[in-house]
């Protein structure tokens, strides 16, 4: 395989970007070789400016539930962008998308659009502060919500550790007041609410944790978090940016059932534009600036190209039998894989929800970050090298997950089982 233009973009990319790149996990930092520059992209395929080309499932990592550049979302994009790209002043088309969303989502009144899902946890953040008047917030080590300050913040040991910022630049200040708590246990969750007794605004969590491997919770877990928040008048945010209209139309609060105070939305609501979005009660929502007193804005929020590339995806997305026929698919990869995996007594297993899946190199359940062992990383890296050589594109990180979309075809699958069936041999030898 030949990859000579990217590897050549790549050290002209370096002289101008940190790295190389514009977002860290792109530069291939945790596997072999340099990434790939990518040209185009249609259905489930993706081209390198080489010319090799890749069934892809990383699909710029989740927003893709569509595959690449899909004729309805092109086409709307298409009709939006001829009547200008921006106005700062409202137009029909984020009315459209959200009666969309809020119509087909029981557990949001009003939402607020922005443009990144960073923006959106930020934004919620501060409306559970200006709502509950507390300050602290709980988070998950393994979680994560985005780069602002006060969510960079990881885990020290301990059950209840005041966070140590994971990023320089954030000051012990805004460390101070984030609560860095282990996944899957709830007594450590009741320490904490009594320990900093009516100081906690929030617990902010992904439902389904997927940015650190796929660790996912019970049903009782997340209901006891509902339970102790409601208990302790601080509200429970759902980050469902990644699971928003991933596992299902109504995300991971309709999956188990449970009803946040406040949902953030991105990746997937946009249609691969640049959108992001939180939403909760009319009531809670009152405290958002020109009607309360948090204050949020955006000069390109409610972009009208975006909302009309997010309207076209969603709409498909609610399509009778859409969300059946993604997760059929992805078991079909994972059932066949793992049975494969069984049958050679390999510790491994691909950890599936919805179209959502992760390569898993351990027979344990993992239901906490810490739980994973760094040094399985070490197939990771050969795997994702011998399927990039075999025309299988997976995010360049054993900790992240990779996505089905609505565009891969029983054929890509089933290539797919065939290559890691080769390829997991290899990298566990
Ligand atoms: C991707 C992600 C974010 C950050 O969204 P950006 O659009 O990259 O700013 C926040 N929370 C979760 C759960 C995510 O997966």
């Amino acid at each position: 395989m030949k990859t000579k233009k990217s590897a050549a973009a790549f050290k002209k990319a370096k002289t101008f970007f940190p790295g190389g790149v514009n977002s860290p996990v792109r530069a291939f930092g945790s596997v072999d070789g340099d990434p790939l520059f990518i040209a185009k992209g249609k259905g489930s395929k993706i081209y390198d400016i080489d010319g090799n080309k890749y069934i892809d499932y990383c699909c710029s990592w989740g927003p893709l539930i569509l595959g690449h550049a899909p004729t309805s979302v092109v086409k709307a994009v298409q009709k939006s962008v001829v009547n200008g790209l921006s106005f700062g002043a409202p137009t029909v088309q984020e009315n459209e998308l959200a009666e969309l969303i809020i119509k087909n989502n029981r557990f949001i009144e009003k939402l607020r659009f922005v443009s990144s899902g960073t923006e959106a946890v930020m934004s919620a953040i501060r409306l559970a502060r200006g709502y509950t008047k507390k300050d602290k917030i709980i988070k998950f080590e393994g979680c994560y919500h985005g780069h602002a300050d006060h969510l960079l913040v990881k885990a020290g040991s301990g059950l209840a550790t005041f966070g140590t910022s994971s990023s320089a630049g954030v000051p012990e200040a805004f460390a101070n007041e984030t609560i860095v708590l282990p996944l899957n246990d709830l007594k450590a969750v009741e320490k904490a609410f009594a320990t900093h007794y009516n100081q906690i605004a929030c617990i902010i969590i992904e439902p389904v944790p997927a940015n650190n491997g796929l660790l996912l919770q019970g049903k009782e877990y997340l209901q006891g978090l509902r339970e102790i928040t409601k208990k302790h008048n601080s509200l429970l945010i759902f980050d469902e940016v990644i699971s928003g209209f991933r596992v299902g139309f109504e995300g991971a609060a309709g999956l188990y059932k449970i009803k946040p105070d406040i949902i953030t939305y991105g990746k997937i609501i946009g249609g691969g534009m640049p959108v992001g979005a939180y939403g909760s009660s009319a009531k809670i929502m009152k405290e958002i600036a020109p009607d309360g007193p948090v204050y949020q804005a955006g000069t390109l929020s409610g972009n009208p190209v975006a909302m009309s590339a997010g309207k076209a995806q969603l709409s498909e997305c609610l399509k009778k039998g859409f969300y059946n026929s993604l997760e059929a698919k992805t078991k079909l990869l994972c059932d066949e894989i793992n049975k494969f995996a069984t049958k050679e007594k390999l510790a491994f297993k691909m950890v599936s929800v919805g179209s959502i899946f992760w390569l898993r190199f351990s027979n344990k359940d993992i239901k906490s970050a810490a739980d994973i062992d760094p040094k399985s990383m070490n197939h990771f890296r050969i795997l994702h090298k011998f399927l990039l050589e075999k025309g299988i594109y997976l995010g360049p990180s054993g900790y992240e997950v990779g996505f089905i979309s609505a565009a891969h075809s029983n054929d890509d699958i089933k290539k797919t089982i065939e290559v890691f069936k080769v390829g997991i041999k290899k990298a566990m030898k």
